[in-house]
């Protein structure tokens, strides 16, 4: 199938939060005119290469003549802003962005467009553009209420403005709002995950998304790892905090949906949804990742070679990786795994898979095998065990 989910890479922060090793351009004015001037000029780049993928597809079947230009290519159903922080593009430059994408393709009624926004970006006139823009979604990248903790992550937001984003947010016609936190975070900072999971159920939003603080060696955490100054929260207090939320969000009506997203009935993210089910997808900005369904490609990641080469008018795109039948099988199960929609279960696999059930970390019905909170806290290698099963190399010959 011809993609219909475009996600657009936004670089810019103000600051580094203390955890992050995302690809970011960190930059005190963001540079918006320059920005949007190459978004335009990939985003032609990524829609010939739509038009491209369409005609191969369905060629057979239409003249190629009708295959090119916006008019032939299949409606966007979602559009996904993601960073970085999409919301210091403002409310100008974030609508500029939505008016780009509505140039290349046309958007289906329906459509879901998020944008990624930090707290202390939320205004009334920001969200007022958004929403003329069509944007109604948007995830809001709390992390914690706790003041300590978000100073802790060089957060440029403290927990008053959180809900007061969310406010916001909701007069001017967004209530489609998820909500980022990090749990696992170290002892020593003193934070209450119940608290900050209770703080975020009594701002009424319709999803959540929780990750657990990895301490990756680039960053500033990672040096006060290595200089001692801090111990991160052992495996007990990650597996019981996830745990906690699981129960506390059931609890308030919240489907677990996938190993870190949380959504009330029909509210689950269509645009990452679309990624756990396999399917294809556009991208474009620095550091973007697409995938047509056989070959993922990625972009240049730093920002000043991705602005100079769209200039001089060269392609950004910095590699390319074919999807093996054994690499396809093991994201198959992987990507099953991960989301409550599970994976179809081999007749030969059913012993092992009992063994999962009995350990409390799958269910099993007739033709599906599903993980429990618990078996998600071995989603990698439960995924590995299983993908090692099937494997062509692994059949009896
Ligand atoms: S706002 Fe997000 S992308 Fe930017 S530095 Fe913080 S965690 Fe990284």
């Amino acid at each position: 199938m011809p993609a219909r989910h475009l996600y657009i890479h936004v670089p810019f922060c103000a600051r580094r939060c203390s955890y992050c090793d995302f690809s970011i351009a960190v930059r005190s004015v963001t540079p918006i005119d320059e920005y949007l001037k190459a978004l335009r000029t990939e985003l032609a780049q990524v829609a010939s290469r739509d038009d491209a993928q369409r005609t191969q597809l369905l060629s057979p079947v239409r003249t190629v003549r009708s295959l090119s230009g916006k008019a032939a290519r299949d409606a966007l159903e979602t559009v996904y802003l993601g960073g970085g922080t999409p919301s210091r593009l403002g409310g100008a430059g974030v609508a500029s962005v939505v008016d780009a994408v509505r140039d290349q393709w046309q958007l289906t009624r329906g459509v879901e467009i998020t944008v990624e926004a930090n707290p202390d970006d939320i205004n009334d006139i920001a969200v007022a553009r958004w929403t003329s823009a069509g944007v109604n979604r948007v995830s809001l990248g709390a992390q914690s209420f706790n003041d300590a903790a978000l100073e802790w992550m060089h957060r440029t937001h403290d927990s008053a403005q959180i809900a007061r984003a969310v406010t916001i947010l909701k007069r001017g016609g967004i209530d489609n709002i998820s909500l980022d936190l990090i749990f696992s975070l170290p002892d020593e900072l003193r934070r209450s995950w119940r608290d900050d999971l209770m703080r975020a159920i009594e701002l009424k939003p319709t999803h959540l998304s929780l990750y657990g603080l990895t301490v990756e060696p680039m960053t500033p955490l990672g040096r006060w790892a290595d200089r001692g100054q801090i111990v991160q929260g052992g495996e007990e207090g990650y597996e019981e905090e996830f745990l906690t939320a699981h129960e506390m969000l059931a609890g308030a009506g919240f489907e677990h949906y996938e190993v870190s997203n949380f959504g009330l009935p029909g509210k689950h993210s269509r645009h990452n949804s679309a990624y756990w089910t396999g399917g294809p997808y556009l991208a474009a900005g620095p550091s973007a990742h697409s995938f047509d369904g056989a070959v993922r490609r990625w972009n240049v990641s730093a920002y000043s070679e991705w602005i100079r080469r769209l200039t001089n008018g060269d392609s950004v795109l910095e590699g390319d990786e074919t999807l093996t039948e054994e690499n396809r099988i093991a994201e198959e199960i992987y990507l099953g795994l991960r989301t409550t929609r599970g994976v179809d279960i081999l007749p030969e696999e059913l012993p092992r898979l009992r063994t999962w059930e009995s350990a409390g970390w799958a269910t099993i019905d007739s033709t599906t095998a599903r993980l429990t909170p618990l078996g998600w806290l071995r989603l990698d290698s439960l995924a590995a065990d299983l993908a090692a099963l099937r494997q062509p190399s692994s059949a009896v010959v």
